[in-house]
């Protein structure tokens, strides 16, 4: 799960970490009070999405202007002006795709005086099985790009969970950085309040682009984004109430209702499926094939009608698919559970796009006699191969 800039600061303001002043608003009269309680002289208007490259985007309307997402305000009048522009208006960023991301909340900030810029994100390694630092001196760029020209500029270590972080993490970050004296004891306090914070609070990844010196010689988060492991949003009802549906897919949100392991992806194929192994395996052979898939769906061991049904909707309800395949292998889960559900959905919102079922397993033969005796126009399939071959035929027309 994903939050703000503005909420991601407040955590690591919790945990003692330096952030600039801030408040986050919603109208351009709420910038015009904020700016006068921050009192400036320097003032920085921020964009609230969850995409990052903010300061360099765009924004579609052209009166916002093309001072980007992020600005630096000189006075009151220009931080309300800025945020006249910038509210209510759609700004694309490398990371938000042509669709870019409406603009619905600001962070109107102290600004600093920024020295010299570097780089520091945290995540969860799955080749250690360890939290992982990475630290560039490249600070404020696009991380991706210098990992491609100048990977010799980034470090990467990680942290043996039994010990915890130790001051010579600390120490390691500093050198990296060219930092000395109380700048790397400072160094040292933010890596331990950093790792700190992410074990505490469960995240999946953070990243402070840029780590900041200032030019009174101390350090800063001048930018925050995290993100936080989904499966252990149970334990931190404080994080889930940061949650903004907004910013989410809708057709994701629909499936978290149900429980369903949904992540919507740019294909035409939609795909329903029983198990994430399975379901990677058929989004690499629609690939495989020529064709993308719409979605990654897993419905899951022991899933009820209800909930095949309300994922065959999901589907559905996608204008991008094209065409759809079931492949179920059923173990726990059983094949007339599946053509049962399948049935009940295209019952209420019908069936636009060619339909091809694949199903194995637990109650085979009932569950083909329920497609066979419904009347339903579905393209039976034998096996994996057989299936994509004949989605993908049918999506581009043929039989
Ligand atoms: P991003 O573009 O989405 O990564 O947004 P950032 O929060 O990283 O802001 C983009 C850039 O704006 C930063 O890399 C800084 O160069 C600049 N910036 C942000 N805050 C300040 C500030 O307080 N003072 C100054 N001088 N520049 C800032
Ligand atoms: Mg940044």
């Amino acid at each position: 799960m994903n939050i703000h800039e503005y909420q991601g600061k407040a955590v690591l303001k919790e945990f003692g970490l330096p952030v600039s002043r801030g408040v986050a608003i919603f109208s351009a009269d709420e910038a015009e009070a904020a700016a006068k309680e921050l009192g400036g002289p320097l003032w920085v208007v921020k964009s609230q999405i969850h995409a990052g490259g903010r300061g360099k985007g765009k924004f579609k309307e052209s009166e916002a202007g093309e001072k980007g997402g992020v600005r630096l305000a000189k006075s009151v009048d220009e931080v309300k002006q800025f945020a006249k522009e910038m509210l209510g208006k759609t700004l694309v960023t490398i990371q938000t795709g042509e669709a870019g991301k409406q603009v619905n909340r600001l962070y109107i900030e102290d600004g600093s005086d920024i020295e010299s810029e570097f780089y520091l994100s945290m995540l969860v390694d799955r080749a250690t099985g360890q939290v992982a630092f990475v630290v560039s001196t490249e600070g404020g760029m696009d991380i991706e790009q210098v990992a491609h020209d100048t990977p010799e500029k980034i470090l990467t270590f990680s942290v043996d969970p039994a010990t915890g972080v130790m001051p010579h993490h600390g120490r390691t970050v500093a050198k990296a950085l060219g930092l000395k004296g109380p700048l790397a004891k400072e160094a040292e306090d933010v890596v331990a309040k950093l790792y700190k914070a992410f074990t505490a609070k469960d995240m999946e990844m953070l990243e402070i682009n840029p780590l900041i010196v200032t030019k009174d010689g101390h350090l800063k988060c001048l930018d925050a984004k995290i993100s936080f492991d989904g499966n252990a949003l149970y334990r931190h009802a404080d994080v889930v109430q940061l949650r903004d549906i907004t910013e989410e897919d809708d057709k994701e949100i629909e499936a978290s209702k149900y429980d369903l392991a949904y992540i919507a992806l740019d294909g035409t194929i939609g795909c329903m499926v029983n198990g994430a192994g399975l379901a990677m395996a058929t989004l690499d052979i629609i690939k495989l094939y020529g064709e993308e898939p719409a979605n990654f769906l897993d419905v899951g061991g022991g899933a009820s009608e209800e909930k095949v049904t309300a994922a065959f909707k999901i589907i559905t309800a996608d204008p991008n698919v094209k065409g759809i395949l079931v492949n179920i292998f059923g173990g726990i889960m059983k094949c007339d559970v599946i053509a049962r559900g399948v049935i009940a959905a295209v019952k209420t919102v019908g069936l636009q796009v060619p339909l091809v079922v694949r199903l194995e397993g637990t109650n085979v033969e009932e569950g083909k006699q329920i497609i066979r005796e419904s009347g339903l126009n579905v393209i039976p399939a034998d096996d994996l191969d057989d299936a994509a071959q004949k989605i993908v035929n049918a999506v581009r027309g043929g039989k």
